[in-house]
């Protein structure tokens, strides 16, 4: 037996029409998962859904629905229950980033941030938990950051975002452990995606993040499928409420 196998299994993948979230939601599909890309544009997604749906031979659905909106996501995924059944697989990745110094930050933003990084993470699981409980089974994994243990300037919502995030894990672990559901952390280091092309564009950031990194690059997108799969599979069974940073080093290090 392949303590590994996920064919077969429901995973739905926040934020997967394009970046870290596609590329998770790629992993699954080809270990034989089927997969419910997700973003807030049907276009783009169903797009994104046939292109990855040709290229692995997986079934591969779309829903949209925007992760901040609480009823929304609720009315989303109730329709989502009803038509492919309850998730066997969450994969909390829906993110947003915005920089100004703190003492510039626009409230609005902090809402944004918060909302978008922290509080989807409650919506979603909170709607697809309990029957994921009531079944007896499910694996969650949030998508949080190095950026919840490591500040930089500009960034502080971000930061206090991920932190909530990795704290959100595992209290949501504690709670659902009992059902045999598994609740998870994954935090990145610094991947080359839409939300930081400023920062890889730029020849004095790709330095710092060479020297800061113990690794001296930036992670590739694919780099985080073992880890995934390892948290979304029977390997990991007994194992809840932990942050597993895939960082090339870069937290193990001042
Ligand atoms: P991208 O900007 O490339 O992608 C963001 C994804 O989130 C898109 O699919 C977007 O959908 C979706 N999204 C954003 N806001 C909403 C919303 N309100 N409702 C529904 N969907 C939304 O970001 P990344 O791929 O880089 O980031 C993905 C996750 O990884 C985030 O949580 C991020 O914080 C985290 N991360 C990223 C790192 C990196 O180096 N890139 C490092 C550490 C963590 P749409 O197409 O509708 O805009």
């Amino acid at each position: 037996m392949n303590p590994f196998d996920i064919s077969g299994r429901l995973a739905l993948v926040t934020g997967s029409s394009r970046g870290l979230g596609h590329a998770l939601a790629r992993g699954l599909a080809e270990q034989g998962a089927r997969v419910i890309l997700h973003g807030r544009s049907p276009q783009t997604v169903e797009q994104a859904a046939r292109a990855l749906r040709d290229e692995s031979g997986a079934e591969v659905s779309a829903v949209t629905f925007d992760v901040t909106d609480a009823p929304a996501v609720k009315e989303a995924l109730a329709a989502l229950i009803e038509t492919h059944g309850v998730p066997d697989i969450l994969v909390n990745n829906a993110g947003l980033q915005r920089r100004a110094p703190f003492t510039e930050f626009d409230p609005a933003d902090w809402d944004a941030v918060l909302a978008t990084n922290l509080s989807s993470a409650f919506y979603v699981s909170r709607a697809i938990s309990p029957a994921m409980s009531e079944r007896g089974a499910g694996k969650i994994v949030n998508i949080g950051s190095v950026q919840s243990m490591l500040a930089r300037q500009t960034i502080a919502p971000y930061s206090a975002s991920k932190g909530g995030v990795a704290m959100l894990t595992k209290g949501m672990a504690a709670d659902l452990a009992r059902f045999n559901v598994q609740v998870n952390c994954i935090s990145p280091g610094y991947f080359r995606t839409d939300m930081n092309t400023a920062l890889w564009q730029d020849d004095d950031f790709n330095a710092w993040v060479e020297n800061r990194t113990p690794a001296q690059r930036w992670g590739e997108v694919e780099e985080l499928i073992g880890t995934l799969l390892y948290l979304c599979s029977g390997a990991s069974d007994f194992v809840s409420g932990q942050n597993i940073f895939v960082d090339g080093g870069m937290t193990s290090v001042v």
